[in-house]
């Protein structure tokens, strides 16, 4: 397993260094996990990571997803390295890398005509609804209750909400215009009608629906087929721009996106995550009439930049991740371990006697404590006993292992887990839920 530099300072002391020059401590929301205050990783292998403490915990929370082939995949690694050690990052002109990655991507997803390269997913979905304003011209857009597209201020708002925001104006930051989120327009996600009347009434004025076609950062709320068609059918009539964001479902749950397994395509989609194995990247692609509007193409109207964009090690990673991809039966065997995990966790929770629902997809699964059917609306995860759902996280702990101890957060499998692992975490699911019944 690979270690980073630290020396001998326990978890607590290295913590508290963190504390003292980075705020919180960590350098993203969500990574200061309530009661761990003092995790300091230090190494990662595969479907494991190792603490400044020397404890080893198996990895389901998997970076929020991206490792798709496990930590420090060798192929990838080596990939990267290489490009490294080659080719440093020149910001200027392109290189063959960009090339191919651009040319698999188009081949590879439906909506993707022509693709540009960020170095976040929120770049993407940022630029995204950029475009879509510039090609429409107009100022709304609407998203859905519980996706979330990134930090930035048109979509900042109505992600995981408390009971009585949800139907307002959520915020999740301070700082933001009202003006701008006015002009975000917020429904319940798997409501055909509420698309249908939003359309009637706000149509000519819509410049794009953003959506997660399954919105994984509620966990999972799996889409209905005919809620996607709307959505289709409405932006088309109206002419507004349909964006699929598939950060997270991208090459996670098909090398060719949700898009590819619905049918339905989108003008836009936006990648990240596992398309790179944990490489720091995104990508925005579509329709090339949209696409042709960013000023990547001189004269062109909708600025688009970014000092890291394309950067080779990134690209050389994504290109190794899409060759296992492509070569490997990744999806099936992290799928079969998936339905192993759903299965085996349902059935534990009826033998326990715990109102418990199991759902997600392929790699991805999660248990919500409530009774009832898999959810389709955010609506319905507000059964979720949330106590419940963080306590035996926490619990996992003791059994080394990881499943990010925050309300309604997925879990993930990657292709270095192993039916072991898979017995670990059912055995240990057992001992935690039982400790905090
Ligand atoms: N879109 C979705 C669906 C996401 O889950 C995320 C991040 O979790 C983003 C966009 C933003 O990506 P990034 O964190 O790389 O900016």
């Amino acid at each position: 397993m690979s270690s980073g530099p630290v020396g001998n300072e326990s978890g607590a002391r290295l913590a508290e260094r963190a504390r003292q020059v980075v705020p919180g401590g960590v350098n993203s929301g969500q990574r200061s996990v309530p009661g761990l205050t003092d995790l300091v990783v230090t190494g990662t292998d595969g479907a494991r990571f190792r603490t400044a403490d020397g404890r080893e915990y198996i990895d389901f929370h998997s970076a929020f997803g991206p490792p798709l082939l496990g930590h420090n995949d060798p192929d990838v690694a080596r990939a990267t390295a290489e490009a490294g050690a080659t080719l440093g990052h020149m910001g200027v002109g392109v290189t063959e890398g960009e090339i191919l990655l651009a040319e698999q991507l188009t081949e590879l997803i439906p909506s993707i005509e022509k693709v540009l390269l960020t170095s976040t997913g929120s770049e993407a979905t940022f630029h995204a609804l950029r475009v879509s304003r510039a090609a429409t011209g107009r100022r709304l857009v609407v998203k859905f209750q519980g996706c979330y597209h990134g930090w930035h201020d048109s979509v900042s708002l109505n992600v995981i909400s408390a009971p009585s925001m949800v139907g307002g104006h959520d915020p999740i930051s301070t700082g933001i215009l009202p003006e701008v989120l006015e002009a975000t327009l917020v429904l319940p996600f798997n409501d055909s009608d509420a698309v249908r009347r939003t359309f009637a009434e706000h149509g000519s004025d819509i410049a794009a629906v953003i959506v997660e076609p399954v919105p994984h950062n509620v966990g999972t709320l799996l889409p209905f087929q005919e809620f996607l068609t709307t959505l289709r059918e409405e932006t088309t009539k109206a002419g507004s721009v349909l964006i699929f964001d598939e950060v997270i479902t991208g090459f996670r749950h098909d090398i060719g996106g949700w898009q590819k397994i619905s049918g339905i395509t989108p003008d836009l989609t936006t990648l990240g995550k596992a398309i790179a194995n944990g490489a720091p990247v995104g990508a925005i692609g579509g329709r090339a009439d949209l696409m042709d509007l960013f000023s990547t193409r001189p004269g062109a109207p909708a600025f688009f930049a970014g000092t890291y964009n394309g950067h080779p090690s990134v690209v050389a990673a994504a290109l190794a991740t899409l060759r296992k991809l492509r070569e490997e039966p990744v999806h099936e065997y992290v799928f079969r371990l998936g339905d192993r995990v759903r299965t085996e966790l349902t059935g534990l929770y009826e033998r326990l006697g715990v109102p418990a629902v199991v759902t997600g997809y392929g790699s991805v699964f999660v248990s919500y404590f409530m009774p009832g059917e898999t959810p389709r609306t955010y609506a319905d995860l507000l059964d979720n006993d949330a106590s419940l759902f963080v306590g035996y996280r926490r619990r996992l702990l003791d059994h080394g292992l990881f499943e990010l101890p925050l309300n309604l957060k997925r879990s993930h499998i990657s292709y270095a887990h192993t039916d072991a692992d898979v017995d670990r975490l059912i055995e240990g699911t057992e001992a935690a839920v039982k400790a905090v019944l």
